[in-house]
């Protein structure tokens, strides 16, 4: 993976910028809202871009909502974002699979919530486990056995808030008693901001179990892998140098920006301060940053 070398420059003339690229990614959550509620100039700022002619995508690594979810959210946020130009972890997953050619008589067990679910009947797939699975204590008799689905092909493991003891066991005989058996990540990011009072454990805890437990890596399919960038390029036929991807968190999106070799610009929106890019513990360093994305409207060459 390469990671620039030359320190980010505060972003100065946007327009420069918006003439450099066709296509701009946005991250969602610390870039076009917080939780629910949106970041201000928002809608403007897409607007603006959209009457320059530019593509707009949307990329999230949160897991829990189907790309339709995310379409409702946006409408609900008054954002003009049609279903196609979004892109979660959650639809990578499916997107994933049906890129393999993953057989429709296996089955795909799910740690995570309803978005992979969603999306994965929408793609044809047959699978188990869910938010759901498992929520009783498992009663430890003598000669007790785990039984387990032998159809079961893939892992998708994604953030989970129900998740549980039975989910991990469950998980780990799918994959360690079947050495073809995939084990694939939605996401891992280590920390995510349920609310804005504190860090909370992210996607990245609930695949750690089962790296734990099976010693096996995952292949991820969200921000900073190489999936979702080459399968958005390859969707829209676009060139990766001619993308912008935006950005607040340097390990997931300013990476999967620079993985894909595209223009990178962090915005301090979100999770990302200043201080913490200026870190000399901080090796990502984006081309660009700036405090918020409606700072387009504002920053004009001089
Ligand atoms: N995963 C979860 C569970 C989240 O709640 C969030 C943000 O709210 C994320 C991941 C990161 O989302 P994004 O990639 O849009 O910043
Ligand atoms: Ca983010």
């Amino acid at each position: 993976f390469v990671t620039r070398a030359s320190a980010a420059q505060p972003l100065k003339n946007a327009d420069e910028l918006i003439d450099s690229v066709e296509t701009f990614i946005f991250d969602c959550d610390g870039v076009i809202w917080k939780g629910d509620k949106l970041i201000d100039g928002v809608p403007e700022t897409l607007d603006l871009l959209r009457s320059k002619g530019k593509r707009l995508v949307f990329v999230t690594n949160n897991s829990t909502k189907s790309r339709k979810q995310y379409g409702k959210k946006f409408e609900t946020l008054g954002l003009n974002v049609s279903e196609e130009e979004i892109f979660a972890s959650s639809f990578a997953a499916a997107a994933y699979l049906k890129s393999i050619d993953f057989p429709k008589d296996k089955k795909v067990y799910v740690i995570g919530e309803d978005g992979i679910l969603k999306e994965l009947e929408l793609a044809g797939f047959q699978y188990l486990g869910g938010p759901e699975d498992g929520a009783k204590k498992i009663e430890l008799k003598p000669g007790f056995l785990m039984e387990h689905d032998k159809d079961v092909g893939a892992v998708v493991v994604g953030f989970d808030r129900y998740f549980n003891y039975y989910k991990v066991q469950y998980g780990t005989l799918c994959i360690r008693e079947n050495p073809g058996c995939l084990f694939i990540a939605t996401n891992r990011d280590a920390v995510t901001h349920l609310t804005d009072a504190q860090e909370w454990a992210g996607g990245g805890s609930m695949v750690g179990a089962l790296l734990g437990s099976t010693q096996r890596e995952p292949q991820v399919v969200g921000k900073p892998s190489t999936f979702m960038m080459d399968y958005v390029a390859n969707k829209f036929g676009i060139l990766k140098s001619q993308i912008c991807m935006v950005g607040d968190r340097l390990d997931t999106d300013i990476l999967f920006g620079q993985n894909g070799g595209c223009k990178t610009l962090l915005v301090l929106s979100g999770v990302t301060s200043l201080s913490m890019l200026q870190s000399p513990n901080n090796t990502i360093q984006p081309d660009f940053y700036t405090n918020k994305i409606s700072d387009f409207l504002s920053l004009k060459a001089a």
